[in-house]
């Protein structure tokens, strides 16, 4: 029987465990843990995203303050913010919602972020850490540990020997999971969109991780029985009628019969990725008292 890894209720176990720490910290410390979410510009999915991601702090005690910002600012302002952030005693954790609009460096702006308060572990001293396997204070990308988090819910946490797949290579999402999974002593495959024989991979793979934004790109012939498949991919689907539903990027209904496990979308990886914000932003409060 095919296990549906449920990542709604992992997450909401991690948020209560979180909860309590954050009342531990209220307590000892007489601070509230907090993160600074930085909107510019108003791409209605990246509003959702940042208003998802202050819901999700406030249910677990923490403060959240959002910056929205017009779609004109331009780099120095954007940049003059994030360094008053940096200095502000009361922020511990600093998120800028990406995309930023085209005139805005990406790189020169997470860069910017005080690596200690880095939630989303995408600047270059944290990606470093993780590159060289100094994990202990580094802060990790949000997506790769929630996803590392179902695939030990499923396995157990002894991933040693095992294959694994991860198909996309993002500095997001792929490349630091397939870091993380060697960390584990997986042997790791990434692949990318010039990867030949993926389906050869694939069959051979213990686990894939599938994180490409490409619907049904794995399918039932490619996967190894009783695999465990964590599905990342988020796809919009246009029923007609105004109507739409999101799907990942495997063939769910058609594996679940060959899998030991897999993510259902939604309800697999997304809930993680904001668990692990809050996770993070935690990991930052820590790392700012050292
Ligand atoms: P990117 O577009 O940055 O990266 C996509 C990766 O997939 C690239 O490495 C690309 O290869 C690879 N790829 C594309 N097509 C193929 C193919 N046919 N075969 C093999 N590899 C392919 O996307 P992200 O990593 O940011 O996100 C990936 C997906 O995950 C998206 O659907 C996104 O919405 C979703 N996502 C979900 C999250 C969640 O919380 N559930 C969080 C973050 C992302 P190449 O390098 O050659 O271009």
């Amino acid at each position: 029987m095919v296990k549906i890894i449920d990542g709604k209720a992992i997450a909401s176990q991690l948020r209560v465990e979180i909860a309590q720490e954050v009342q531990k910290i209220k307590n000892q410390h007489n601070i509230i843990p907090s993160l600074a979410v930085i909107l510019v510009g108003s791409d209605p999915a990246s509003e959702v995203y940042v208003s998802n991601k202050e819901k999700a702090a406030h249910s677990v005690g923490m403060n959240s303050v959002q910056y929205k910002l017009a779609a004109e600012t331009s780099e120095k302002e954007l940049i003059t913010k994030i360094h008053e952030l940096n200095n502000d005693k009361n922020i511990h954790g600093i998120l800028v919602q990406l995309p930023l609009p085209k005139h805005i460096n990406q790189r020169l702006v997470i860069a910017t972020i005080d690596p200690r308060k880095d939630v989303d572990g995408f600047h270059i001293i944290n990606a470093g850490k993780l590159a060289v396997g100094e994990i202990d204070d580094a802060l990790i990308p949000c997506t790769p540990l929630g996803s590392l988090h179902l695939i030990k819910s499923a396995i157990g946490n002894n991933l040693a020997g095992l294959k694994a797949l991860v198909v996309g290579s993002s500095n997001i999402v792929g490349a630091p999971l397939a870091r993380l999974l060697m960390l584990e002593k997986c042997t790791v495959i990434v692949a990318n969109s010039s990867t030949k024989n993926l389906k050869e991979h694939a069959l051979q793979s213990d686990i894939v991780i599938v994180a490409t934004g490409v619907k049904n790109l794995l399918k039932a012939d490619m996967v190894k029985p009783g695999a465990v498949i964590i599905d990342v991919g988020i796809n919009r689907v246009d029923l007609g009628n105004g109507k739409s539903k999101l799907v990942g990027d495997v063939d769910f209904d058609a594996i679940k019969e060959i899998a030991s496990a897999i993510t259902p979308v939604p309800g697999g990886v997304g809930p993680m990725t904001i668990a692990y914000l809050l996770k993070n932003t935690l990991t930052c409060f820590k790392n700012l008292q050292d």
